[in-house]
């Protein structure tokens, strides 16, 4: 009953990897050719569509070719399984080299 169980989980997470390299999105290498700043509170009200929360002075965000900007911690996630903008859902094509 007991490696029954362990057999089911190992299974489970089987899945799981497959599903994400089915959807995969943009690799680590890839995401890096993306350009990334350090954001300065300009007065404009600036947030960060995936988590929401609005952008804090100094923190590091990642402009997409779209030129919208995410937190890059944020967007990296996203990116990772997608390679479109969570906002437009405009293609991110990095620049390969
Ligand atoms: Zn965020
Ligand atoms: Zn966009």
């Amino acid at each position: 009953m007991h490696l029954d169980g362990r057999r089911g989980m190992y299974i489970y997470w089987g899945n799981i990897h497959s599903y994400v390299r089915h959807t995969r999105g943009l690799s680590q290498r890839q995401l890096d050719t993306l350009s990334t700043k350090t954001f300065h509170d300009s007065g404009s009200l600036n947030s960060c569509r995936v988590c929401l929360a609005m952008f804090v002075e100094g923190e590091i965000l990642r402009s997409l070719p779209c030129s919208h900007e995410f937190h890059a911690v944020c967007v990296d996630q996203w990116l990772s399984m997608n390679s479109t903008c969570p906002v437009c859902r405009g293609t991110v094509r990095p620049s390969s080299n």
